[in-house]
């Protein structure tokens, strides 16, 4: 239709003089911490593969086992074909790991997030007085497409400010929170035990998003929910867990009520065989993961001081995420070319993922990489933004 190519390419020319047009582009991972972009070998400070796990003997040699015992595609929705039973066993584990009743497992964590909000928010639920919706001003895009796909207006509260929070659990009736424990862009961690708190004291049910925590933070690497009362607390396995896919955990009633109401469950294919085998593995390897959870803390930490003692702001990290914000878009997108040039890959993050002003090189720490890595991260970026 040419009204609607012609449109296209007006729109995409708009984004081209904008400075704001997206391309992919093909890369070849080398190994846990190194890609090759255009015949180059850069050092990857881009991935969230945060212990390493996407190349771990143990998940290739799982997902080919599951694969080559039960093939390569699901076939169906659960709820057509049923599922395999190690799904099953699976969900018990994480639930257990979790300190939850049951979890439910979702293809992926944006299909996960934009289809659980809008079941938990279901007219057919709670009729006329639907829950007021309070969400935390930076938490994701999928969060924001559950919100969207349900209908319904967010109130937001300033970023991590619980009085302000409180302030909005004030009115009446019932209400949802939802959050992040690890906010992506930023680095920093929500206060869980303090939400849950005021969640508990408001009657307020609380939807808490785990995609950075879960691998890497928490006390057996499972993430900060664990031990405190929260009602969905929903994690990837595409990040820390090397795989990909996702899950809630929360109680019996609410895994019951998602496998009837929540479409993105209920229309779309199971995981296949490869990916749970490998999701399998990364389960099971997580809470031995101690030793690297504190390597990656430490490195996080030294590097946070490095950019500091340079300048350079990292905002309120206090995780393996690092972000050097720089504020100006162009100056942003200079730094993250000149590192490119020097063989280092950190992503240059602008509006609209982040706030206008706010633009800044998002760094991802990974326990694969060595110190020489960490060193010539520090060194490269001091220069380039220098
Ligand atoms: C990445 C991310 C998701 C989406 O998870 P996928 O498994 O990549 O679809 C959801 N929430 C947050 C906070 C994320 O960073």
């Amino acid at each position: 239709m040419q009204d609607l190519d012609h449109r296209l390419h007006g729109f995409l020319d708009q984004l081209d003089s904008a400075g704001r047009r997206r391309r992919l582009r093909p890369i070849e991972p080398l190994d846990a911490a190194r890609v090759r972009i255009g015949g180059r070998e850069l050092i990857n400070f881009s991935s969230n593969d945060y212990l390493g796990l996407a190349r771990h003997p143990l998940l290739i040699e799982r997902a080919r086992e599951w694969t080559a015992r039960w093939g390569t595609g699901s076939g169906a929705s659960r709820l057509v074909t049923g599922h395999l039973a190690a799904l099953e066993a699976l969900e018990a584990r994480i639930a257990a790991a979790k300190g939850a009743q049951a979890a439910l497992i979702f293809a992926s964590g944006w299909q996960c997030n934009a289809s659980v909000l809008p079941a938990l928010l279901d007219r057919e639920l709670w009729g006329d007085e639907r829950p007021a919706v309070l969400t935390d001003r930076l938490i994701h895009a999928s969060l924001h497409m559950g919100c969207q796909a349900a209908g319904i207006r967010q109130q937001r509260f300033r970023h991590n400010d619980l009085a302000h929070l409180a302030q909005l659990l004030e009115r009446p009736g019932p209400k949802l929170i939802v959050t992040e424990s690890v906010f992506s862009m930023d680095g920093d961690r929500a206060d869980v035990a303090a939400l849950a708190a005021l969640a508990t004291q408001a009657d307020a049910a609380l939807y808490v998003d785990e995609a950075h925590a879960t691998g890497v933070l928490g006390s057996n690497g499972f993430g900060l929910t664990v031990g405190h009362a929260v009602d969905l607390a929903m994690g990837t396995f595409s990040k820390g867990l090397g795989g990909f896919g996702a899950y809630v955990a929360c109680s019996g009633a609410m895994r019951d009520y998602l496998v009837n109401r929540a479409s993105g469950l209920i229309y779309a294919t199971a995981l296949p065989p490869a990916v749970l085998g490998a999701i399998d593995a990364a389960v099971e390897l997580v809470p031995s993961l101690d030793p690297e959870r504190r390597r990656l803390a430490e490195r996080a930490e030294f590097v946070r001081r490095s950019f500091a003692a340079a300048g350079l702001d990292t905002g309120l990290s206090a995780t393996q995420i690092v972000p050097v914000i720089l504020g100006d878009e162009r100056r942003t997108l200079d730094a993250a070319a000149r590192l490119e040039e020097a063989g280092l890959l950190g992503v240059a993050i602008r509006p609209p993922t982040v706030p206008p002003g706010t633009s800044r090189i998002r760094f991802t720490l990974s326990a694969a990489h060595s110190d020489a890595d960490i060193e010539r991260l520090v060194a490269e970026t001091v220069r380039v933004t220098r």
